[in-house]
């Protein structure tokens, strides 16, 4: 199995919706659903924009291992994210792309050698 694939929504028996997100990558950590932005946004978007409710639990399935890394979102968790969301679509909005440097993403950026305030 090769590139994305959207999540699928899974019912289980209680009525509560399981939101799976099926991955090829050995990288499925058992600590990765719980880190996980996009497994956040994905719960978002199921909860305000479809309307399903806040699903019971996100996960990620590694199908090259048969692995799965799962955890939970909180309603109060999916709030601040929501709010984060919404202060960075302000910010594109005013093209405010001020840098935020640092080690960990001036490390791999390809523009280090070009950009004044590299954290390098
Ligand atoms: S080197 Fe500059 S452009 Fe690249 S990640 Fe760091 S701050 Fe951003």
């Amino acid at each position: 199995m090769q590139g994305a694939a959207l999540p699928a929504l899974t019912w289980r028996l209680s009525g509560s919706v399981e939101l799976i997100d099926y991955k090829s990558s050995a990288a499925t950590s058992p600590e990765s659903a719980e880190r996980s932005l996009q497994l956040s946004i994905y719960a978002l978007v199921c909860r305000d924009a479809l309307d399903l409710g806040r699903p019971e639990r996100v996960t990620l399935y590694c199908v090259d291992e048969s692995r799965r890394s799962s955890a939970e979102r909180t309603d109060a968790a999916l709030d601040a994210l929501r709010s984060d969301l919404a202060a960075r679509a302000r910010a594109i909005r005013a093209s405010d792309f001020a840098p935020t440097p640092s080690p960990r993403s001036c490390g791999w950026c390809d523009f280090a050698g070009l950009c004044p305030v590299s954290g390098r």
